[in-house]
């Protein structure tokens, strides 16, 4: 039995495009989870998951399994029923934080925030008053479903002036824009492979700093889940090696491949990158027009959000640029749902011609369902050669 796959481009908020590079990877022989040359390739990871997150915490590792494994992790870790936690739901994965959180008990204080806009400080000191016993405050940096790019600069003290945990959603963010883990103070962050960092989906890299450790120890209770107990995990990272579960070899393969492409292009290039495709795109899509959801201040770099033009067909306009162009973007999330589209920039997809590629495609779909829009790619052009090359 075979099967046919075809070349898309992907430009969605992931999977995002991976390279040849990474897929060779993947396709080196399988070793065993304990053979020497294999964990030299896992402890390369880990310190190449340390760089990109920004930490020298030594518990830095991919989690088996997708990004929500990661979260689910940091929850089932660290949260125990009836744990006071806060949890910033400004889009569906704050919504899902929550949603898991209280899956284990715990007494989730939700602070609401619309679609497309920021916790500010005073709702997060509010929160944290009117929960005096509160052990965890769960925050999305870089909320995929909405576009929005949370500030956290001055989070860490005001959460640790509490005697709670800093748990940090940076799926998003994690190679695509500064994360810098130990300087903002966060006690645990997690991510996933498919967003910014160039590799299939399939891990979820993670890390975890002292004081979160040390409330592991305290626990009352064993970790309700065999599967994630983050203790257990560590003993096959750490000096005794012994097998937990069969690590997923070909993905840590693949993340190798990511995380040295990334180092050899250098870190902060590679977030200036994102910033300047993601700025082009901007240009682009308001020289066409089409206005983007998030006003600037905040608005992500990775993930841009568009108003769906009145009387523009969603599902027909996406469905076209698929089958037509072989470009994948996405449709809107939640609140969001039907009215507004999903752009990555996040990895490979972070290229110009990627961006130019997709701008030609959307305004000549758009066209062929009636809607002409005016040209934006003068403008990006512009923007191109003022930037240099991507
Ligand atoms: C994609 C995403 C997740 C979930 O990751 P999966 O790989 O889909 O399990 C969680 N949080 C954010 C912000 C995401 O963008």
């Amino acid at each position: 039995m075979s099967f046919a796959v075809p070349e898309r481009l992907l430009l969605g908020p992931g999977p995002s495009p991976v390279s040849d590079r990474v897929r060779a990877a993947m396709a080196r022989p399988v070793l065993g989870h304990l053979d020497p040359q294999f964990l030299a390739i896992v402890d390369a990871v880990q310190e190449g998951l340390r760089e990109v997150f920004g930490t020298t915490n030594s518990l830095t590792f991919p989690v088996s399994g997708t990004g929500s494994a990661g979260m689910e992790m940091s929850l089932v870790n660290f949260v125990e029923p009836g744990d006071s936690v806060i949890v910033v739901e400004q889009g569906v994965f704050g919504q899902r934080m929550a949603d898991a959180a209280k899956r284990l008990g715990a007494r989730v204080h939700a602070i609401q925030v619309p679609f497309g806009e920021i916790c500010t400080r005073a709702q997060l000191e509010d929160a944290l008053d009117r929960n005096p016993d509160v052990r965890l405050v769960a925050v999305v940096k870089a909320e995929t479903s909405t576009g929005v790019l949370q500030p956290l600069d001055d989070w860490a003290p005001l959460v640790h002036g509490r005697g709670a945990l800093l748990l940090v959603d940076t799926v998003t963010a994690l190679g695509g824009l500064p994360v810098e883990v130990d300087r903002m103070g966060f006690d645990i962050a997690f991510a996933g492979t498919q967003k910014c960092l160039g590799a299939p989906p399939g891990l979820s890299p993670m890390t975890v700093g002292n004081t979160a450790w040390r409330r592991l120890e305290e626990r009352r209770d064993p970790v309700p889940s065999w599967y994630l107990d983050l203790k257990a995990i560590s003993q096959y990272l750490g000096g005794s090696r012994a097998y937990h579960h069969t690590a997923p070899i070909s993905m840590i393969y693949a993340l190798h491949a990511a995380l040295d492409a990334i180092r050899e292009e250098g870190l902060e290039q590679v977030w200036a990158r994102h910033r300047r495709v993601a700025e082009s795109l901007w240009v682009g899509l308001e020289a066409m027009d089409l206005q983007l959801l998030v006003p600037r201040p905040y608005r992500l770099p990775t993930v841009a959000t568009v108003a769906i033009p009145e009387g523009v067909d969603d599902r027909r306009v996406r469905r076209r640029l698929l089958e037509e162009h072989q470009i994948e973007i996405a449709g809107g999330l939640g609140a969001w749902a039907g009215k507004a589209w999903r752009i990555g920039v996040m990895g490979e997809g972070a290229r110009i011609e990627h961006m130019m590629r997709l701008l030609v495609a959307l305004r000549s779909t758009l066209a062929a369902e009636g809607v002409t829009r005016p040209s934006g790619l003068a403008a990006l052009e512009d923007t191109y050669q003022k930037g240099g090359q991507s």
